[in-house]
């Protein structure tokens, strides 16, 4: 199995695990993981049993900070994320959605009032096949690939 070989190849770090094909890459922005210099894995459109096509991210010598796991979550809410520890997975966790953002995204409109304070804050839920967010300043509401837009 290409997969358990993805797994076991790693001695410390963490595999991302049912990643909605698609996602992976904006993840990988997202955590600047390239700049990071430690080796990375990625598997897009992976055959999947949960989802039909998966993507999958193996980092090593790399754990998320519970800011960057909310990141992640809100593109990728049924994710697994896998601690691995001496080849193996010590610790497995679901992703969740977060029910607010801070300081990540950038409101896209133009009039927000929070591009004058300098910090940006969203509620996030999540709607039909994508997540949603709105922002606390402008009470306006983005779906979230508008906002990454902005980010990147
Ligand atoms: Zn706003």
């Amino acid at each position: 199995m290409i997969q358990q070989r993805l797994v076991l190849a790693i001695n410390q770090g963490m595999v991302l695990d049912h990643i909605p094909a698609g996602q992976a890459l904006k993840i990988m922005r997202l955590l600047h993981v390239v700049s990071d210099q430690q080796r990375i894995t990625l598997g897009l459109n992976l055959a999947s049993q949960r989802l039909t096509l998966k993507d999958l991210i193996k980092i090593e010598n790399r754990l998320l900070t519970e800011e960057e796991f909310h990141q992640v979550s809100i593109f990728a809410p049924e994710a697994t994320l896998n601690y691995i520890e001496n080849f193996k997975i010590s610790k497995k966790v679901r992703c969740q959605l977060p029910k607010r953002i801070h300081g990540i995204f950038i409101c896209p409109n133009n009039n927000c009032i929070s591009h004058g304070e300098g910090q940006t804050a969203f509620q996030v839920e999540s709607a039909l096949k994508t997540v949603m967010l709105s922002c606390v300043y402008c009470e306006r509401r983005f779906e979230r690939d508008q906002l990454v837009k902005n980010y990147l």
